[in-house]
């Protein structure tokens, strides 16, 4: 059994939902469970949908683009459209209807967001079921549970396992296309597992299913040891261990959603990350390995955030101080990419999320003198060598330096 994962850039046109098919039909003896998520950058613009709505904002002519362009894809793929716009349709008047009742903005993102991955995953089994692929589509909010934390919600592993196994039956006869990145909760609402989560949805489907394997479909030709348009010399790797690459999702990797890695260790499965351009290249294997000398691991995480906390009543920054700074951080649910303390300032590098920034300095200054820039990139360097420690050390602009036996981290203001 496999699971294979489909992120947006795969399905972005026809074109795209074509030579996806070509990959999957080659694996169509199955049994197989196909992941997919919104096409392209189908979720951002749904991000925008709702933030118009919550400000009282013209929504519908991002609607209307967001259906336009599937309607456009749709168009092109099928020689006998019309059934398939209609459903189209329909699918549009849910998502309209959504924004119908006033609701806690969290929630509302959650029920308008999901229909991307819903749009998708229909055009996707349509189009599988016109080339002659027997598949069944299957709702995820009907199969992942999750509780009510809406934008990222937690998921329900016994409930969960119980409902993806019953899977199994139809995985015999066809392969199952269903959505990632959603889920539902115990009141029937949408969920969502937090942006870019639908590589960890395949894990979930995968460690419920006791999977042989799950494989990423990128466009990278595997899990390269740099980003391959910061660094042209970034090399793919062959194979990595379960550790290495939770720990580069860790510092900002994109390439694997952070939350993909547990639930495939814990149950041994491997994850490929393979090319979808060109799918006979080896791509990278992330499984129980040992691998001697890799090569330094150079991430980039960009729109981070410095904010120094400084004691203003001549005392040093003691425990209850720093206690008080992590009370805040917890509360409002931010995460710590990299931080300093000296005599007098505890310094802290963290996402740029505009609301929660300003919400936090506003804490914070009860206490603090407090002060922060934004705009920086962390570089991470992990099993770093003589050559890329200096490289990084001595690049223009670093604020802020911090180095371990394996690790070093500069935050750059280019
Ligand atoms: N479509 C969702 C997002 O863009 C989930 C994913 O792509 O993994 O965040
Ligand atoms: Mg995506």
């Amino acid at each position: 059994m496999k699971v294979f994962k489909f992120g947006g850039a795969s399905l972005k046109n026809a074109q795209a939902i074509r030579n996806m098919s070509t990959i999957v039909l080659d694996y169509a003896e199955g049994p197989l469970v196909v992941v997919v998520s919104a096409m392209d950058k189908t979720t951002n613009a749904l991000e925008r949908v709702v933030h118009a709505f919550v400000k009282g904002e013209n929504y519908q002519a991002e609607i209307s683009r967001i259906i336009g362009y599937h309607q456009a894809v749709i168009n092109e793929l099928f020689e006998n459209p019309q059934e398939i716009l209609g459903t189209l349709e329909g699918l549009a008047s849910q998502l309209t209807e959504k924004l119908q009742s006033p609701s806690e903005e969290d929630k509302l993102y959650d029920q308008v967001v999901c229909f991307g991955e819903i749009l998708s995953s229909f055009i996707v089994h349509h189009y599988l079921t016109t080339i002659g692929l027997k598949n069944i589509w299957k709702d995820a909010r009907e199969l992942i549970r999750t509780d009510s934390t809406f934008r990222e919600g937690k998921v329900e592993w016994a409930l969960s396992e119980s409902r993806i196994i019953s899977l199994k039956k139809d995985l015999q006869t066809h392969v199952i296309i269903t959505q990632g990145f959603i889920g539902g909760d115990a009141e029937g609402n949408s969920t969502t597992l937090g942006r870019e989560g639908s590589d960890y949805s395949a894990a979930i489907f995968a460690s419920c299913l006791q999977a042989d394997s799950v494989t990423i479909w990128k466009d990278v030709p595997g899990v390269m040891n740099a980003d391959p348009k910061r660094l042209q010399a970034a090399v793919v790797f062959e194979e990595l261990p379960y550790k290495e690459a939770a720990e580069m999702t860790y510092y900002g990797a994109s390439v694997i959603h952070p939350k993909t890695i547990k639930p495939l260790a814990l149950k041994g499965i491997p994850l490929l990350v393979k090319s979808f351009t060109n799918p006979s290249l080896p791509g990278t294997k992330i499984h129980d390995c040992k691998v001697d000398h890799l090569p330094p691991m150079i991430v980039f995480k960009d729109n981070q955030c410095l904010i120094s906390c400084k004691v203003t009543d001549f005392t040093f920054v003691n425990e209850d101080q720093l206690r008080a700074i992590f009370d805040a951080l917890s509360e409002l649910n931010v995460k710590l990419n990299v931080m300093q303390n000296s005599a007098i300032s505890f310094s802290f590098c963290i996402d740029f999320r505009e609301n929660k920034v300003m919400a936090l300095i506003e804490k914070l200054q009860e206490r603090f003198e407090v002060y922060y820039n934004t705009n920086l990139t962390l570089v991470t360097i992990k099993n770093y060598d003589e050559q890329s420690f200096e490289t990084y050390r001595k690049k223009p602009g670093v604020i802020l330096e911090q180095s371990s036996r394996s690790t070093l981290q500069v935050l750059v203001k280019e």
